[in-house]
């Protein structure tokens, strides 16, 4: 069946299916090509490769089959025309930016913003003649105000970390293209199923594939879609040239937890949501954030904008620091950890770990207490997870 026969189909079947090449033995699973290089048959099919005249791989720099066939299912999935696989979320999101700014542009960004993202446009893109400004991203406002003759991309993250914000991509990616911009949007939380940032009129999507992609806790990834120009184009170059490549081994990982992806990511939204509730009717929970909530402050952008409330939970508890951290290390099955989106589920105290190299007033304009946990709720049962939440609660208050 051919690429195109596969955006006819829904999502679940493209993501089994779609991309997958046989090798000669005819194998039903995907091949793992553990390759640097290519043999060619002559010198003549050597020089017409090189020149792109003849179809194949090159070198795994930057071409290997089953890195194609994880980019092609992304691609698939996102509706994107092209993709681009990398070693890291963090490599994706570098290449991404640095494919569409030069010297002496600007880039406008939500200042909530994974820390490590927000480090690129806010340090090291400036050491390269790129200057930025960050908004608060839910004011469109301020995107407006801090728009500039040389903006020329524009980054946000929606729902944010680990707040969970919901960013109007809509309306954000009109402002940036009556300023000449392109929007690149980092869809981590919502994951490929819950939100199509291109659809909504972005630009770029960038993904950490570490997270939900993977799902399981072993690789790290990520991913790059945008319109086949940009891909085959700047993007193409940078990858090939600068050398971020993901493992084929890692990309086969993230080929095999694509088919699983929907039957994980729609349990994890269900049991979140269960989660959410049961947090914000506890005593010790102040506050409890969950975008599909009816007291989430973006609850019907998020309807809009979302097919699902995400498989996050942020929640405030009372009592501070001291509170949080007793509530953490009470926790028997949700364990103690920085990451998310994995089948493990997974608590963090940003204040003191994700966030801690910020500020106390930036963490404090962030909404980021000393009191707030994250939950990334993973496939467990999720009575249990009630259960170590209920005692974890009575252990804090
Ligand atoms: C994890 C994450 C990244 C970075 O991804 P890595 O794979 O760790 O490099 C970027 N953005 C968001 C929102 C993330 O959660």
């Amino acid at each position: 069946m051919s690429a195109t026969d596969f955006t006819r189909l829904r999502p679940a079947t493209r993501l089994v299916h779609g991309g997958a090449m046989r090798s000669g033995f005819g194998e039903t699973s995907e091949a793992l090509f553990l390759t640097q290089g290519y043999v060619y048959a002559s010198a003549e099919e050597a020089e017409a490769r090189f020149k792109g005249e003849s179809p194949g791989f090159v070198y795994s720099r930057f071409s290997n089959p089953t890195v194609a066939m994880f980019e092609e299912r992304m691609a698939l999935l996102e509706g994107a025309e092209a993709a681009r696989a990398t070693a890291s979320g963090m490599a994706a999101v570098t290449a991404a930016l640095m494919s569409l700014v030069k010297a002496g542009d600007h880039v406008v960004a939500a200042r909530a913003l994974f820390g490590s993202c927000l480090y690129i446009v806010d340090e090291w893109l400036p050491r390269f003649g790129v200057t930025s400004t960050l908004v608060e991203g839910t004011d469109l406002a301020q995107w407006r105000a801090a728009m500039r003759p040389n903006t020329k991309a524009c980054f946000l993250e929606s729902p944010t970390n680990p707040q969970l914000d919901v960013l109007d991509i809509a309306a954000i990616a009109e402002i940036a293209h009556a300023g000449g911009a392109k929007l690149v949007v980092d869809n981590v939380f919502a994951t490929p199923l819950l939100q199509s940032p291109l659809k909504l009129g972005a630009d770029v999507v960038v993904y950490s594939t570490t997270k939900h992609i993977d799902g399981q806790g072993r690789c790290l990834g990520g991913a790059i879609l945008a319109a086949r120009e940009l891909i085959d184009g700047v993007i193409h170059n940078i990858l090939r040239q600068t050398g971020p490549t993901i493992s084929p081994f890692n990309a086969w990982v993230m080929l095999k937890g694509l088919e699983t992806l929907p039957l994980r990511v729609n349990q994890q939204c269900a049991s979140a949501a269960r989660i959410a509730d049961a947090l914000a009717d506890l005593p010790v929970v102040a506050r409890t954030l969950y975008p599909f909530r009816a007291d989430h402050p973006q609850v019907a952008l998020a309807r809009k904008q979302m097919n699902a409330g995400g498989t996050v939970v942020c929640f405030e508890i009372l009592g501070g620091k001291q509170a949080a951290f007793r509530f953490a290390n009470a926790l028997g099955i949700v364990k103690i950890s920085n990451n998310l989106g994995d089948a493990k589920s997974l608590i963090t105290h940003p204040a003191t770990t994700t966030h801690q190299r910020l500020a106390p007033e930036t963490r404090a304009t962030m909404g980021i207490t000393e009191g707030m946990l994250r939950l990334s709720v993973g496939l467990e049962d999720v009575d249990d997870l009630l259960d170590d939440i209920a005692q974890a609660a009575r252990a804090a208050a």
